[in-house]
């Protein structure tokens, strides 16, 4: 079952939830970049984008400085401002919400399964119902997973919401649909999908994020938002007085600002690591299964107080281990078995304390109740999982987890 582990690396003597795997490759390619003629927006950009496109078969990426600042040019070019609504589900770090809501919309927080962390159908309409009517929504594809997105597209479309999927978590998951097996990033249930690069996540770029898309004008806005709001686009020149030196030529220094924005680019350094990353998805994507698999039994005679968070039907790449675990039946508080955990070497985190609860969306649109968002982060705790770790590692953490919880 576990045996097809290969356990060439050494085990670090500290576990910690998730971390970068660097290899010589990618230092030689960031040590090639920062020899080239371009430390920021060169060629590595769209070679980047080319290739992050074709993993995950969307007709084009835009990549940017994080995956905030791609949750930010998402929504600015959905048109999101003053007076939107946004659908978002309260299980999911800060970003999904704080990046709509700073382009101006007010955000809706939907409730989430206990058991996956995902927004399921209800939830969606529930909210929805809250909310009067709403402009988009920004699902997350928790840890990895997918969840009921054939519903919350049928549902979205019906109600007329754009669907942005934050999926930070997600590089490399597939599902099925139709008979057909979709990524995560096509876009064959979304307008545009988000990715973050952060050294936590499957792939790194140190900081890094993009967002891919199959719509050619949303492609442009997001360009135009990762870039002060300016364009070098001589058919959209409207000072044609100041553009053009006579018709049809336009002078060479000249741009025009179209809304004022951020400067949310990417540099060749990040995209030259992305690149050689990029390239080793397939081979932390089979570790990360074969991680996963190796927990699910080695955790399994600690159920029920221990449980693995619930799989969902697709094919995940999954970007976190977080089990849940029962911890009043277990005699511990969470921050105890998080102490104790850390004194045998193993780094735990919480992912995540619902956003609806932070105090400043509690004091802007009163308390809501999500109990099932509540009950999920309650429970949930993130163990080690990152693409180098090794079986050994694994069973460190199983029996760590057994003695400490006595189970
Ligand atoms: C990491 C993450 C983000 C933000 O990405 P950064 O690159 O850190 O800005 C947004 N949403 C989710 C779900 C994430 O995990």
């Amino acid at each position: 079952m576990t045996a097809a582990l290969p356990e060439p690396e050494s085990t670090l003597p500290f576990l910690p939830y998730g971390r970068q795997v660097i290899e010589a490759d990618d230092i030689a390619a960031v040590t090639a970049a920062l020899q080239g003629d371009f430390l920021t927006t060169g060629p590595l950009v769209g070679k980047f984008e080319s290739a992050l496109a074709a993993t995950v078969r969307a007709q084009e990426a835009v990549v940017c400085s994080n995956g905030t600042a791609a949750l930010y040019i998402a929504a600015k070019a959905l048109g999101l401002k003053p007076g939107s609504k946004v659908i978002v589900p309260s299980l999911t770090f800060l970003a999904t919400a704080s990046a709509p809501h700073l382009a101006g919309a007010e955000i809706v927080f939907a409730d989430v399964d206990p058991d996956t962390g995902l927004m399921r159908a209800e939830d969606f309409e529930w909210a929805l119902a809250r909310a009067g009517n709403a402009d988009a929504v920004f699902n997350v594809h928790l840890n990895g997973q997918c969840g009921a997105i054939e519903a919350i597209h049928e549902i979205a479309r019906r109600h007329g919401l754009k669907i942005v999927d934050d999926a930070c978590h997600a590089l490399g998951t597939s599902y099925r649909l139709g008979g057909a097996e979709k990524m995560v990033g096509e876009n064959a249930l979304s307008d545009m999908t988000v990715f973050s690069f952060h050294p936590v996540k499957t792939v790194t770029m140190g900081e890094g994020g993009a967002v891919t898309v199959n719509d050619a004008r949303l492609a442009d806005a997001l360009r135009l938002h990762r870039n002060h709001g300016m364009t070098r686009d001589a058919e959209e020149f409207e000072t044609t007085e100041d553009a053009f030196e006579r018709p049809g030529h336009p002078n060479p220094w000249y741009y025009e600002l179209v809304e004022p924005g951020f400067n949310w680019r990417a540099t060749d350094i990040q995209c030259a690591l992305g690149l050689t990353q990029l390239a080793k998805l397939t081979r932390f994507a089979a570790r990360r299964r074969a991680l996963a698999a190796a927990y699910d039994s080695l955790l399994a005679p600690l159920k029920p107080a221990l449980m693995p968070v619930a799989h969902t039907e697709c094919l995940p790449t999954l970007h976190l281990y977080p089990v849940l675990i029962d911890f009043a039946a277990c005699g511990h508080t969470r921050t105890e078995v998080m102490a104790r955990l850390r004194d045998e070497g193993i780094g735990t985190q919480v992912h995540y304390y619902p956003v609806h609860r932070q105090r400043y969306y509690a004091d802007r649109y009163g308390h809501t109740d999500l109990p099932g968002a509540d009950r999920y982060y309650a429970r949930a705790l993130s163990l080690p999982f990152y693409a180098s770790m090794v079986l050994s590692d694994v069973v460190r953490v199983a029996e760590a987890l057994r003695r400490v919880l006595h189970l």
